[in-house]
């Protein structure tokens, strides 16, 4: 579904990814880990376009998508969750939900999103519907990020660090839901800092070390070698 093959990245002329390569399969979950500053956004923005990428390819659906604009690529069923949220403060919750919303892909072969379903995944939401986003705790907002996300009826939903700085309860309910939509065949790209979750619903996981991907292998690996965790991740 997502083929990233020896990207190089640059901000200016700063290079901040090295060869990077990565794949997300259909109805397979994967994180992306590594330490602060390792190069996990810049991945993400390297898929999205939202950097310079000198060498490598993107594609999605077999299609290449280096160098579309952005909105060309979120159309062709890439779903973002930005890290910082980025919700449209000054919409309501109902605003911001539709605004970008759109019918699924002819092939992914998924049961559309709709209000009634994120409002049942999410239930504040809906109580809240009517509120602007700069109303909602921090919590809500990111909920609103992940519901704005799906309603857009990605193919594959890029979350990146969803659940930092929430309350335990809040993280709780978005493991809940990112493990539901694992198990209804959504394909995933997850950065987290909670290694713990992220094996839980992930099958497979790459490491960032300075812009380069420095391990890849199955949750259960990832889980056995605590010398690795510690060497590349600090954990
Ligand atoms: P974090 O967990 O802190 O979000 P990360 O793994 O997502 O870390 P990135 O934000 O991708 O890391 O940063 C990778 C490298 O790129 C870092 O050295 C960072 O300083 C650099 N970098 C990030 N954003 C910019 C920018 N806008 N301009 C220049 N350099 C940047």
């Amino acid at each position: 579904m997502l083929e990233v093959n020896g990207v190089d990245g640059f901000y200016g002329n700063s290079q901040a990814l090295f060869g990077v390569s990565l794949q997300v399969a259909k109805g397979e979950a994967v994180g992306l880990l590594g330490r602060n500053g390792m190069g996990k956004t810049t991945t993400v923005r390297a898929i999205m376009n939202l950097l310079t990428v000198n060498s490598g390819s993107l594609a999605f659906h077999g299609r290449t998508i280096r160098g579309l604009p952005t909105f060309r690529i979120a159309q062709l069923g890439i779903g973002l969750v930005p890290e910082g949220r980025q919700i449209f403060p000054n919409l309501t919750v109902l605003e911001n939900l539709t605004a970008t919303a759109r019918a699924p892909s002819k092939t992914s072969g998924l049961k559309p999103w709709t209000l009634d379903h994120i409002f049942q995944v999410f239930p504040i939401l809906g109580h809240r519907r009517r509120h602007m986003g700069n109303q909602l705790s921090g919590g809500e907002q990111q909920m609103l990020a992940i519901g704005r996300a799906l309603l857009t009826n990605p193919d594959l939903l890029i979350l990146d660090e969803a659940t930092e700085g929430l309350a335990p309860l809040v993280r709780t309910e978005i493991w809940k839901c990112l493990g539901q939509l694992k198990d209804h065949g959504h394909s995933i790209l997850i950065i987290d800092k909670n290694i713990q979750a992220l094996t839980d619903v992930a099958d497979r996981h790459y490491i960032l070390e300075k812009g380069r991907v420095v391990w890849t292998g199955s949750s259960n690996e990832l889980v056995a070698d605590s010398l690795l965790r510690l060497q590349h991740l600090g954990v």
